[in-house]
């Protein structure tokens, strides 16, 4: 079984290791010790330096996202939403859900985010801007450097849903002043699933601090920042995962440091990329990040590819979801997975696909 999937992605040994081995109960100091280690070392991976300003807890990415949707936007919010696939409307969703005030930018499936969709909402009175850096479901890589100098210059706070991008793409909280972020354990980390992330920047912090209650208990983040100075959480964390990011914290400095990581998984998405053009095969133009790539087609339906290759080969890729079902299906380049997966991948797409089509005629 080979794992071309966004997440939970091919686990490496070493990490499938972790839980194998004992374990500190979580409310003892060494855990807590541990725990602060971890997040320290996840920090700075996210270029934010900013002391106790990364929480987590048990859940899905979604979790984290709701939850900061109900800790971090105000009655006086007015957020604006990039809404470009299935987990930009996800934003939105949530944000109308909680009754807070938001506007979307609405992309096709195939469009390309640019300066000319944020003209109209420059000095329009917004505070916030949501966005999935990376729109899982196209792929598209936003441009970071556009969107954080439109908030700069219209006083806005920036929420990144980087869930998909981190460890694929380059992150860097500071140098482009973003005030939140949201990852979770599956995706470019390749940990078990079921722990999310979310780290602020000063002044996200205090606005946090300095808001009523949310509508959530689990999720109010003033319990999580308050417990997080001494390595702790309000409520059982997934305790195994940060083992397991601690592990996978060693490996990156085995490797030479997070760029040695992400010169690996572009060399996938590149090599990946380039094979699979060569074989024919369709990747949209729209800036990609590199944590997967799509294949587009006309004349045959995606979803049966997906299905063939799990069936005929036990290889695992992506459905794309939504109106985007037949017409494409994803790749990803994250976890363990190497370039003789990626050639064996090349060879059972086109097979594949010759059968798919030889049955129609
Ligand atoms: C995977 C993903 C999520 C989280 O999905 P969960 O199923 O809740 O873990 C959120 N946003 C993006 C961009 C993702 O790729």
């Amino acid at each position: 079984m080979t794992m071309f999937i966004v997440g939970p992605v091919e686990m490496y040994p070493e990490t499938k290791q972790v839980r194998m081995k004992d374990f500190s109960y979580f409310r003892s100091p060494e855990y807590s010790e541990m725990a602060s280690q971890c997040l320290t070392g996840l920090s700075s991976l996210l270029g934010n330096d900013e002391p106790n300003s990364l929480i987590y807890m048990a859940s899905s990415g979604t979790g984290a996202m709701e939850a900061a949707v109900e800790n971090c936007v105000s009655e006086k919010d007015k957020c604006l939403v990039v809404n470009g696939g299935t987990f930009g409307r996800r934003f939105c969703e949530l944000l109308a859900y909680h009754g807070k005030t938001f506007s979307e930018i609405d992309l096709e499936w195939n469009e390309r985010l640019s300066d000319r969709h944020l003209l109209r909402y420059e000095n329009q009175g917004y505070t916030m801007l949501f966005v999935n850096l990376c729109e899982t479901q196209t792929g598209q890589l936003y441009d970071i450097e556009l969107l954080s100098s439109f908030c700069r210059r219209n006083g806005m706070m920036l929420l990144v849903d980087a869930i998909s991008t981190f460890l694929a793409d380059a992150y860097d909280m500071n140098k482009y002043g973003i005030d939140l972020t949201i990852i979770s354990s599956q995706k470019g980390l390749a940990l078990s699933p079921g722990a999310a992330f979310v780290s602020f920047s000063r002044r996200m912090m205090d606005k946090v601090i300095q808001s009523p209650a949310p509508s959530s208990k689990y999720f109010d983040f003033k319990d999580f920042l308050t417990d997080v100075v001494r390595g702790q959480t309000p409520y059982t964390p997934p305790v195994f995962i940060m083992y397991e990011l601690r592990e996978m914290l060693k490996r990156f400095e085995k490797e030479g440091g997070p760029d040695t990581h992400l010169a690996v998984v572009k060399r996938k998405a590149e090599y990946f990329r380039t094979e699979a053009v060569n074989a024919g095969f369709r990747v949209p133009d729209y800036p990609l990040s590199n944590v997967l790539t799509p294949l587009y087609f006309d004349d045959i339906d995606a979803e049966r590819i997906v299905s063939a290759l799990r069936d005929d080969c036990g290889i695992y890729v992506n459905p794309c979801g939504g109106h985007l079902a037949k017409k494409m299906l994803r790749v990803a380049h994250i976890g363990n997975t190497t370039m003789e997966d990626i050639d064996i991948l090349i060879e059972k797409l086109l097979l594949t696909v010759e059968k798919i089509k030889g049955r129609k005629e």
